[in-house]
């Protein structure tokens, strides 16, 4: 795991054409590196942080995208780059995006990155990419499924729905190991009792009796079933280690989604 740019780092250009442009149309840039600026650290659990980064002149980008982040790490000759979803919504401002970064014990990147940035911290961007997106033209209901840091492009998703005032219906099950590990945990609450189209089922793996979640164990099949019945849902977006990724998303087809309609992403 220690390459310079990991295998779930695919570089989508955005937006990625669909076809060799003709004589005389632009070709989409890719992005490029930019030097971002910290303007904010929230911390959101004992190992999650989230950092508001000012991106200059920005690309808009779409709910559920991520950038890339690069930092020099001692004994490399080049700086260590690692995917990080943005969790704020790009409207009404794309200029500053929020990523939530959960510390991997004994990883490269993301320990520095939780532990040691600080406000007016310059730090190397690249960005947006990624086709696990969703906006109004996507449709409903929306079952977003997420475990750990899985939920922060969910939240991209509806922070975007609460500041369009869109009314799609929504339903976020989410897998935390306990309510102190709940990233968002006082806003999901707060805007699931302000929008009705937004429901939130929390599962908790590591504590057996906390009225605060409806369940109490790994996501399952019958956990599945039971929140895609609530919201009759019509799509899907399923975020966080690859193996939840998986099961949930043969889940949701054995349940009769058509697969284009159920999106992915790993974060492997
Ligand atoms: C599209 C995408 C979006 C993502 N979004 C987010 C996000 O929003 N939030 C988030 O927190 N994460 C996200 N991730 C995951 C993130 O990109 C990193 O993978 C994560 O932060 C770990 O990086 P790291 O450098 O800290 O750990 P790494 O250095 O990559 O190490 C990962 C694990 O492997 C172990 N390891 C490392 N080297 C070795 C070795 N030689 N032998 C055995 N084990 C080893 C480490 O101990 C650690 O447990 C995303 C990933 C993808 C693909």
């Amino acid at each position: 795991m220690e390459n310079e740019q990991k295998s779930g780092d695919v570089e989508l250009e955005v937006p990625t054409p669909t076809r060799r442009p003709r004589l005389g149309q632009a070709r989409t840039k890719p992005p490029v590196w930019k030097l971002g600026k910290v303007v904010g650290v929230v911390v959101e659990t004992p190992e999650t942080n989230t950092l508001q980064i000012e991106v200059p002149d920005p690309t808009p980008f779409l709910p559920g995208q991520y950038y890339n982040i690069r930092i020099p790490i001692e004994g490399r000759p080049r700086p260590i780059q690692r995917a990080y979803s943005v969790g704020s919504s790009p409207y009404p401002d794309y200029s500053v995006v929020d990523v939530g970064i959960r510390e991997t014990p004994g990883g490269l990147v993301s320990p520095k990155l939780v532990r040691d940035s600080y406000i007016g911290q310059e730090l190397e961007v690249r960005g947006p990419y990624g086709a696990f997106t969703w906006t109004e033209e996507n449709g409903g209901p929306v079952l977003l499924i997420g475990a750990g840091s899985g939920v922060v492009p969910l939240m991209a998703m509806i922070r975007y729905g609460v500041n369009k005032e869109l009314d799609v219906p929504m339903h976020l099950l989410f897998s935390s190991k306990s309510y102190e590990y709940v990233i968002y945990g006082d806003e999901l609450k707060r805007l699931s009792q302000e929008n009705s189209w937004l429901t939130v089922s929390h599962t908790f793996t590591r504590s057996n009796d906390d009225a605060r979640a409806q369940y109490h164990r790994r996501i399952d099949k019958e956990m599945i079933s039971e929140v895609f019945h609530e919201v009759n849902a019509n799509v899907a977006y399923i975020c966080g280690p690859p193996e939840m990724v998986e099961e949930s998303e043969k889940v949701l087809v054995g349940l009769g989604m058509q697969p284009e309609s159920v999106k992915t992403e790993k974060y492997d």
